[in-house]
């Protein structure tokens, strides 16, 4: 597994009853969320306005995978652009700048979000070819097309970011049904 963590036995249960299909893992199914009083479905946790702080992480975690999966010589950062943008990564191919940035989709919109992030990022010195956006449903899957564009970048081995996208996946999910768990033990107190 990559990373270390306080939660490989969960992570692991969680992954294993994803595979299985096994009913919803969320406790809370059904209820009233005491934290921002939406109905709870079984992605309530991960969702709710409390788990926002491990949403981040998750993409961070993913983000930090690319980089470690990036050679060297990509001389991959992620500083801030003249325009103030942020993106992810910064990188090269050819003495020619990229970039990679990580977002979070429903199905639905995948490859809107997909071009959403193509226009963001053109200007100088990047064009529509070389903003490579990584968008991932939230179930784990990468639009094609992500996976088609970081083909120019041979050393990202798409089984090894798959591995990362789902730990980082279950390890939120974890996280968010164990914090959920103690604020609402919090407030039944
Ligand atoms: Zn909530």
């Amino acid at each position: 597994m990559l990373g270390a963590s306080n939660y490989p036995d969960s992570v692991m249960y969680y992954l294993t009853s994803l595979r299985f299909d096994k009913e919803s893992s969320c406790k809370f199914e059904g209820r009233i969320c005491p934290l921002c009083s939406s109905k709870m479905d079984r992605d309530h946790v991960i969702k709710c306005i409390h788990t926002s702080a491990i949403r981040t992480n998750r993409h961070d975690g993913i983000v930090n995978a690319i980089k470690k999966l990036l050679n060297k010589s990509r001389k991959a950062s992620s500083k801030q652009l003249e325009n103030l943008l942020k993106p992810d990564i910064v990188m090269e191919v050819n003495n020619v700048k990229y970039v990679i940035d990580v977002t979070f989709s429903v199905e639905d919109v995948q490859y809107s979000k997909y071009l959403g992030k193509k226009r963001k990022y053109k200007g100088d010195p990047f064009t529509e070819d070389t903003v490579i956006p990584v968008v991932v449903q939230y179930n784990g899957i990468i639009s094609q097309h992500s996976v088609e564009d970081l083909k120019i970048v041979p050393e990202v081995d798409i089984k090894k970011l798959y591995e990362a996208v789902y730990y980082h996946i279950a390890l939120a999910q974890v996280k968010a049904e164990d914090l959920t768990g103690k604020l609402i033990r919090k407030l039944l107190d």
